[in-house]
């Protein structure tokens, strides 16, 4: 693997590719997943559990969102401040009159 984190692999061939690039598929045509090096992510955030559920109900940038709160695992080498966010996940409910008359208070 490379210094990063993450690389995007071909799931049929293993060539690799910068996590950072804008793609889809491998030069051989197939798929690209993406792969973390876990030993090395293991070794530098020795507590992401505690880390992840200290960040639960976090109202902070970037971490209120219920995707980005799991920083680390899904794109460790971006950094926070680089993070664009809605945030996404953790996605309220909302009381609605029209839909409680049908059994449905909340959506
Ligand atoms: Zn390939």
């Amino acid at each position: 693997m490379s210094e990063k984190f993450s690389v995007l692999r071909c799931i049929r061939c293993g060539a690799t590719y910068e996590a950072s690039e804008v793609r889809y598929r491998c030069d051989c045509g197939d798929l690209l997943e993406v792969a973390h090096d876990l030993e090395r992510l293991r070794a530098a955030f020795p507590n992401l559990r505690e880390r992840f559920a200290a960040r639960a109900g976090s109202t902070q940038f970037p971490y209120a969102s219920g995707v980005w709160r799991f920083h680390e695992m899904i794109m460790p080498d971006l950094p926070a401040a680089d993070i664009v966010s809605k945030p996404e996940g953790n996605t309220n409910l909302y009381r609605t009159d029209k839909l409680s008359q049908i059994g449905r208070a909340h959506v």
